[in-house]
């Protein structure tokens, strides 16, 4: 028997082991998942807890609901990875698992320890992340009762997970503030280092407009330094000192730290990786979906699914002793929650930035590209069924893992 291991049962290893499942000859392989918990989280959800859209019984399903049986799913840290050995330790019974191909899918996760001073007095008291359910569960009882103030949301660092959710955050914010009758009590900034509302001009245009229809002021080039709980006031390198009343913390994202203790990762634990093939630079047995690696492309689950088809393909070729193709393209597909139940889609991929155009079929849609509309919001919304149902199966869907300019316009 041969072995396929994969590491982490989240989006990204939960979509791998569905569809390997049915691709390898179960007589002659045999499939492992080893993932540390029990839960599987529905992380764009996380969003939308603070505001009460959503309960934490709205993200959190078994693991067990989505690996097929065919698979042998342990539920287990992982000690480290010896990818000169083709072995990995758990640290459950101490087993040794030997592989001949390994995907690594452990993710990505804040680690709010990085910057100085974040997780002293205020944390979780008037400094929050949405990035966790614990965080965001805390952040939903704390708007439930504040009146109102300056309230601060921080990117520290990029990558990020979803780079667009702190917009999300900010646009649901003043409609939730709005609802209450609040919305003239609370000033909202936004700090961020990116030099605009996002990376790339056209999106960075739409949405920097719509930071300001929204009233919130932003603070670009913004490379937090410390918070200073007791003052109140977060400090940039630049000595740009911000006070706030409420702190939003989107916190440095680093990869799992079993990725360092292999001694696999770079400076943040993301493990190097060729951003066209999904194979590891450095072992040709090892493949990386999902926010692990270090390519370029959005830390985002929608750039799991599409590295999908490109991963599998890949793993099959080197089984067959072929190399790998170069195919997957960096894209990426994100809705972005505006508020007032309407919302904007982005399509792109490592060439071509956010264009307009209807999306998935041209002149019907029925989504618009770098346009604010409720149908959307719909779609954001639908999302939810659509992972649980369709992406975490592996189901093959009618939409190309490579980018169409198919219904764009430049
Ligand atoms: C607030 C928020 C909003 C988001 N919004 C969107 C959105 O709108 N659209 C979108 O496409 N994406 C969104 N995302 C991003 C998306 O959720 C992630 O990019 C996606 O889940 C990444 O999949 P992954 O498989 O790489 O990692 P994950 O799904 O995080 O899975 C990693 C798995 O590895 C396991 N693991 C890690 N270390 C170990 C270890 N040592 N031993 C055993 N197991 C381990 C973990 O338990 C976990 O199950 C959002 C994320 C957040 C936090």
């Amino acid at each position: 028997m041969k072995t396929l291991l994969i590491l982490g049962g989240g989006t990204g290893g939960t979509m791998v082991a569905n569809k390997m499942s049915r691709l390898l000859d179960m007589q002659e392989w045999k499939i492992i998942l080893v993932d540390k918990d029990e839960t599987h989280y529905y992380q764009p959800g996380f969003l939308f807890i603070p505001f009460g859209i959503y309960s934490p019984k709205d993200v959190v399903r078994p693991k067990r609901d989505f690996v097929p049986h065919s698979i042998e799913f342990i539920i287990s840290d992982i000690e480290v990875i010896e990818p000169d050995k083709n072995r990995v330790k758990l640290t459950r019974n101490k087993r040794v698992i030997n592989y001949d191909q390994l995907v690594i899918a452990t993710g990505s996760h804040i680690h709010p320890e990085e910057t100085e001073g974040l997780e002293d007095g205020g944390w979780q008291k008037n400094i929050f992340d949405f990035y966790t359910l614990d965080g965001a569960e805390k952040l939903s009882h704390f708007l439930k009762f504040w009146n109102g103030g300056r309230m601060v949301l921080n990117v520290t660092e990029m990558p990020i997970k979803c780079s667009v959710a702190p917009l999300e955050f900010l646009f649901l914010a003043d409609w939730f503030f709005h609802e209450r009758g609040l919305r003239d009590k609370v000033e909202i900034v936004y700090t961020t280092p990116l030099p605009g509302a996002f990376t790339t001009a056209r999106a960075s245009s739409l949405l920097g407009d719509l930071v300001e229809q929204k009233g919130v002021n932003l603070e670009a080039d913004y490379n937090i330094m410390e918070v200073d709980s007791g003052k109140n006031v977060i400090r940039s390198y630049d000595e740009r000192e911000i006070e706030y009343d409420l702190l939003i913390s989107i916190p440095t994202h680093m990869g799992a730290e079993v990725v360092e203790r292999s001694g696999m990762g770079d400076e943040l634990n993301f493990i190097p990786t060729h951003k066209h093939t999904l194979q590891t630079k450095k072992w040709k047995n090892v493949w990386v979906i999902g926010d692990a690696g270090n390519i370029p492309a959005s830390k985002a689950g929608s750039v799991a699914h599409f590295m999908l088809d490109v991963l599998v393909e890949n793993l099959l070729r080197a089984i067959e002793g072929l190399e790998p193709r170069p195919d997957f393209d960096g894209h990426a597909n994100c809705f972005i929650e505006s508020g007032f139940e309407k919302g904007i889609l982005i399509d792109f991929n490592y060439d071509v930035e956010p264009l307009p155009g209807k999306y998935p079929l041209p002149i019907l849609g029925p989504f618009s590209l770098l346009k604010e509309t409720a149908a959307n919001h719909w779609g954001k919304m639908a999302f939810r069924w659509v992972y649980w149902n369709v992406l975490l199966k592996g189901t093959k869907i009618p939409l190309g893992s490579q980018m169409s300019m198919i219904g764009k316009y430049a």
